[in-house]
């Protein structure tokens, strides 16, 4: 899979941003169906204000990135630090801690969970890191 720098236009600011060949991988990497709609600057921009919105999922308590999703174990409604990946198990904090918890048979399980949930959670900073580590050469 070859991938090139594209030209993109944002969403927010109507400028043109480039969509770096690594960027894209990333994407392509994670699954991710959808191009980036906004350039660097409107993103953090977006970042720092949308804990102040008036309404919406920070009203509810919840941080920007927080997504409501069901436990795939014991299917109460939950909120997630990430965005889950369609088909993905997720688990409530109460089984994905328990499933943290050392029992017998569930070691590798547990271990495969958390790793997962991990890589998720990764996925917009790692984003932004390699935006940053980018940017020189751009
Ligand atoms: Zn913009
Ligand atoms: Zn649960």
């Amino acid at each position: 899979m070859e991938f090139v720098d594209r030209l993109l236009t944002c969403a927010d600011c109507g400028g043109e941003f480039i969509f770096t060949a690594g960027e894209q991988l990333f994407f392509f990497d994670k699954q991710f169906k959808n191009d980036p709609k906004r350039c660097k600057p409107c993103k953090s921009k977006r970042a720092g204000t949308g804990l102040k919105a008036g309404t919406g999922p920070a009203a509810a308590g919840l941080s920007r990135t927080e997504t409501r999703t069901e436990c795939s174990a014991c299917g109460i409604e939950t909120t997630v630090p990430f965005k889950p990946t369609q088909g993905r198990p997720v688990l409530c904090r109460q089984c994905f801690q328990s499933k943290r918890a050392p029992s017998t048979g569930a070691l590798v399980t547990a271990a495969n969970t958390a790793d997962m949930v991990a890589g998720t959670e990764h996925t917009a900073v790692g984003a932004e890191m390699l935006a940053a580590a980018q940017s020189p050469q751009a």
